[in-house]
């Protein structure tokens, strides 16, 4: 993973909100040739954009009718998806104690108007850089350094919001656990590097198992992986693990220490469930965790479904 390249920064996007409207000709003129630029001339409207296009930076002004600049505020800095975006206040009069206010409630900086542009320019231009590290070290922070795969951190943060949307949409969710076989010996015989080796080609072939919105493969643990099949029922579910299992099978990487194959193989829980609560998450998991078990007692090298 590389750092955004000068064109990258080019394209962030910078949401100007003001119900005056040259003050947001005066910013736009100022903006359009470095940004993508969205507008919006009302609190109202700055949530619905912020939540649809999610900018990298929003240019909020205070004093606006019906909702002011510190309830968006307020609001952006409540919801999931909108909380990490900066925001820059943008204010005519500014005492002090109005700055500690803003600062409090979220906010990253505060320009003046009349607006001096070069300042506005380098306050906006310090919160894009800010976040795009931001972004990317929280990117990194998601994903298996070995195999560069969704990790536990991602897994656990994301089942959690797919699960909420299954409850809410009321569809079934499917959880697929993986475990390599005999992958101790594979170690053993072949050297923890060729065994890694084999664990990051086994990942990036699972990973391209199951592609539909909100599937994901993460890495569970050690030689465990999990598939994530959200609107999927059991019986879809078990066809997609059959495919994992055939695509690891046709691999061919030689494991001439497995009992069970010359090949590296894998055995496959499968669970599924239309979740009503918060609870059942957990019986997910245990149960797809019960079916690898079974998979395993079974001789390996195989689904087992429930
Ligand atoms: P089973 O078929 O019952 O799953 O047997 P197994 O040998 O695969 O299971 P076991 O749990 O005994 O061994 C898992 C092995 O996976 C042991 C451990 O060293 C190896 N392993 C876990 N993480 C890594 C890793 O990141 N790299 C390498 N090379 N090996 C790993
Ligand atoms: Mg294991
Ligand atoms: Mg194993």
């Amino acid at each position: 993973m590389t750092l955004p390249t000068h064109d990258e920064f080019k394209k962030s996007t910078l949401l100007i909100v003001d119900d005056d409207f040259i003050n947001k000709e005066i910013l736009a003129h100022g903006f359009r040739a470095d940004y993508n630029i969205l507008l919006a001339s009302s609190g109202e409207e700055a949530l619905a954009v912020a939540e649809r296009e999610l900018p990298d930076t929003i240019l909020l002004d205070i004093v606006m009718p019906d909702m002011d600049g510190y309830e968006v505020c307020r609001r952006l800095k409540s919801s999931r998806r909108t909380q990490k975006i900066p925001i820059i206040f943008s204010t005519s009069k500014c005492t002090d104690e109005d700055e500690v206010l803003g600062l409090t409630m979220g906010a990253s900086d505060y320009v003046t108007k009349p607006f001096n542009m070069a300042l506005v320019k380098a306050r906006v231009r310090n919160q894009v850089l800010l976040k795009q590290k931001t972004d990317l070290l929280e990117q990194l922070a998601s994903i298996d350094g070995l195999t560069e795969v969704p990790n536990r951190r991602y897994f656990d943060e994301v089942f959690e919001q797919e699960w909420r949307r299954a409850v809410r949409n009321e569809y079934p969710v499917s959880l697929c656990l993986v475990d390599i076989d005999f992958f101790k010996q594979f170690n053993d015989n072949y050297g923890h590097t060729a065994g890694d080796d084999c664990l990051t080609l086994v990942a990036r072939t699972l990973a391209n198992i199951s592609r539909r919105a909100g599937d994901f493969l993460a890495r569970y643990g050690g030689e465990e992986f999990v598939f994530v099949w959200p609107n999927c029922d059991v019986k879809h579910a078990q066809k997609l693990a059959e495919q994992a299992r055939v695509a690891v099978s046709r691999l061919g990487i030689p494991h001439v220490h497995s009992d069970v194959s010359d090949f590296v193989t894998i055995s496959l829980g499968v669970a599924s469930i239309i979740p009503e609560s918060e609870d059942d998450r957990k019986d997910l998991l245990e149960s797809a965790d019960e079916q690898l078990y079974l998979a395993k007692q079974s001789g390996r090298n195989t689904v087992s479904c429930k």
